[in-house]
């Protein structure tokens, strides 16, 4: 913000905090504090049609039940299932690696099979690895042609993961171990060896109670700190913004180390895709994790299995761009016209927001690329204050 703007808004402060002193107090109407804080910078993004790179898609896999964490038996095999993360697969692979690990402890061998290479696959590998075992991963694609790679990917451990309704107390205690193991690793892992850091989100909202937030799945001991930002104290063209620090993985440098890690490790990596169960019970191992994704649909004939799909479109990178956005300028027309959010990567700024429900196909949906674009276009445009860079 230039300083003509900053004495503008300072100014406009102050009449506020004036005429809240005077003003006699609405008993039903929400409070509204005047800015007391400094007003956020920041440098604006650029967002145009004529800045698309590129356009993604990628199938989360969902189920409504939620992931399935299970030990199995195939013939003499013993066969640890460990998929269906929907739309947080890159926030709790690592909490339900180390459970499926746990349960691969009860096997006598040390050597074991991971099917699949995706963010589920690599964690499970890595983990069997630290306990110990010899593991092989057999895949049909790798990084960077996994679902893994097409991932937005903030710290969303709830996103397209369970429908509230359908789940059971038993799976909720697994979702709580999960994702207190994975809150935990994510932050060790911080740092550009990894492509993980810490950045600061904003909402833009007229809502005040959004604030609020709060899931019903998540543990108490997983805080989540916001600040509602007052008229004055953010550049967004809503009434508030709700400010919080959020994790952000860059896929392609994650995946890359954790392969790089398991290679190091004495990992092996064979390109093979199964076709049927038979193909599973040829395999050399006896101790094998199933972290095939959405691939278990058809392989394990997994009846709740199905896409949530999604589609990012990416603008060129600005390396200026240190904070990302949940939603956009106003609030959807209707609640399932959809979300947006806009997460900055050194590959591009990622524009996303798209999920829709047991859509397998693989092509580009130009309605959802145009909300997506057009409306961060209006977040962008309507930023107040900010010399667009
Ligand atoms: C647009 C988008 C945004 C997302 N944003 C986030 C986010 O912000 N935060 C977050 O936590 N998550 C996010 N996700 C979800 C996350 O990406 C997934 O939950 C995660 O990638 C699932 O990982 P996975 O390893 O189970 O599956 P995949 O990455 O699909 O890996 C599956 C592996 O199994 C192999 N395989 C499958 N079938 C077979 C077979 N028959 N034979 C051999 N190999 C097989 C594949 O080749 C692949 O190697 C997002 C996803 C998308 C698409």
């Amino acid at each position: 913000m230039d300083r003509r703007s900053l004495l503008k808004f300072g100014g406009l402060a102050a009449v506020g905090m004036a005429a809240q002193a005077c003003a006699p107090k609405a008993a039903a109407k929400p409070v509204v504090t005047a800015p007391t804080r400094p007003p956020v910078r920041l440098p604006r993004v650029n967002a145009a049609w004529d800045r698309v790179i590129r356009t993604t898609i990628g199938l989360r896999p969902h189920r409504p039940s939620g992931f399935v964490l299970k030990a199995d038996k195939l013939d003499s095999k013993t066969l640890i299932h460990n998929f269906g993360h929907g739309g947080s697969g890159m926030s709790l692979s690592w909490g339900t690696a180390s459970m499926a690990t746990d349960l691969a402890m009860a096997h006598t061998e040390r050597t074991a099979a991971v099917m699949g290479s995706g963010v589920v696959g690599l964690t499970s590998a890595r983990e069997l690895q630290r306990h110990g075992f010899a593991v092989t991963i057999y895949a049909a694609t790798v990084p960077p042609d996994t679902t893994s790679n097409m991932s937005l990917a903030g710290w969303t451990p709830t996103s397209g993961l369970v429908d509230f309704k359908i789940r059971t107390p038993e799976w909720d205690e697994q979702f709580r171990t999960a994702v207190r193991i994975a809150y935990r690793r994510l932050q060790l892992l911080t740092g550009p060896k990894y492509g993980i850091t810490w950045i600061t989100n904003y909402a833009p909202t007229d809502n005040e109670q959004a604030v609020r937030g709060g899931n019903v799945l998540m543990p108490d001991d997983i805080t989540n700190p916001r600040v509602l930002l007052q008229p004055g104290e953010h550049p967004f063209p809503t009434k508030y913004a709700i400010e919080r620090p959020e994790m952000r993985i860059e896929p392609s440098i994650y995946l890359d180390a954790l392969m790089n890690d398991f290679l190091l490790w004495g990992g092996k990596v064979v390109i093979r895709k199964f076709e049927t169960l038979r193909d599973v019970t040829t395999l050399g191992e006896n101790l094998v994790i199933n972290c095939t994704g959405l691939g278990s649909k058809a392989l394990f004939n997994d009846p709740e299995l199905m896409p949530l799909k999604g589609q990012l479109t990416i603008l060129v990178p600005q390396s200026e761009i240190l904070y990302s956005t949940s939603g956009g300028a106003r609030a959807p027309v209707t609640p399932d016209a959809g979300f947006i959010h806009m997460m900055p990567r050194s590959d591009g700024i990622v524009l996303g927001g798209t999920s829709i429900r047991d859509d397998w196909s693989l092509t580009i949906n130009e309605d959802e690329r145009k909300r997506v674009v057009d409306t961060h276009i209006e977040l962008f445009n309507a930023m107040r204050g900010m010399a667009r860079t």
